[in-house]
């Protein structure tokens, strides 16, 4: 039986922006800032990405472990901090308001894929002091077999995960199999990787992963969509923007990646659904990275 195992083909994460240099990165952010004043998000649901917690590499999506305490709480004491479920409850309705017909603070849902190690050793503690539910979108071939993700990054135990999920705030997510992209697999090798990764996540954890993560956030194709539509409750992508009140797919949720170049002003702008301009431009690097590939 072929299974072909497309995820690794193009560099790890669509949200590396080393490709850019830094001066380069800091003026998009501030063109980001700017638009967002001329033409203000939309009220939504902001959905956040991370990856990895530490600093034990030098990519974009792995930050310092002071960084992400002060983020997890400051959105603490800014947001209201919402699991997966609750967003998809909450995003068909209207936009919360007060008393007096003002916006509420800004709703946050924060999400971890892939399934390295620092997530229980370095994230999971400072969630945990926070009290921050969080989403976990695991590709579970690196897990059973141990396999090294990428940028040296070591792949949790199922033990460890189960521990994780035992302190309430985890959810467990799939991420394919072996971080698939399925806008090129073939059908078989999209319900393998579907079905191989809820099976292991039950097995193992004893749990159903309800939520899905598109590997690099590239979307499937339209038999993929299917067929994630058939097994899940949601789907995310990336896009720096909130997913708008009554107006949201819930199998296209955008989220916004956290990188080690947003400070903290940058970051509590897209925690409230600012720097659109930024996914804009991310797009456009990604189509010039990964111009002229076929798989
Ligand atoms: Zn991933």
């Amino acid at each position: 039986m072929a299974r072909r195992q497309v995820g690794l083909r193009w560099g790890w994460h669509s949200y590396n922006a080393e490709v850019m240099p830094g001066a380069a990165r800091k003026i998009v952010k501030r063109v980001a800032a700017v638009l967002d004043v001329v033409a203000p998000p939309p009220p939504g649901i902001t959905i956040l990405i991370y990856h990895r917690v530490g600093r034990r590499s030098a990519i974009e999506v792995d930050l310092p472990a002071g960084l992400f305490a002060d983020q997890m709480a400051w959105l603490r004491e800014h947001c209201d901090l919402v699991t997966l479920d609750e967003v998809l409850d909450r995003l068909p309705g209207p936009a919360p308001t007060d008393r007096s017909g003002e916006p509420r603070r800004p709703v946050v849902a924060v999400t971890f894929d892939d399934g390295t190690a620092d997530f229980v050793s370095d994230a999971l503690p400072v969630l945990t002091a926070h009290r921050v539910p969080v989403t976990l979108y695991v590709a579970t071939d690196f897990i059973e077999r141990g396999r090294a993700f990428p940028d040296d990054g070591i792949p949790l135990s199922w033990a460890a995960l189960a521990d994780a999920v035992s302190t309430g705030l985890v959810t467990v997510g799939s991420h394919t199999h072996t971080h698939a992209l399925l806008d090129r697999a073939d059908p078989e090798a999209v319900c393998y990787e579907l079905d191989r990764s809820c099976d292991l996540i039950a097995t193992r954890l004893g749990v159903h992963a309800e939520h899905f993560a598109y590997p690099k956030a590239v979307p499937g194709s339209s038999l993929a969509d299917r067929e994630v539509r058939r097994r899940f409750r949601s789907a995310a992508l990336a896009g720096t923007r909130p997913n708008a009140y009554g107006a949201t797919d819930p199998y296209r949720l955008s989220r916004a990646p956290v990188q080690f170049a947003d400070d903290m002003a940058w970051f509590e702008r897209k925690a409230a659904g600012g720097m659109r301009a930024e996914d804009v431009v991310r797009r456009v690097v990604n189509r010039w990275r990964y111009r002229g590939k076929s798989s």
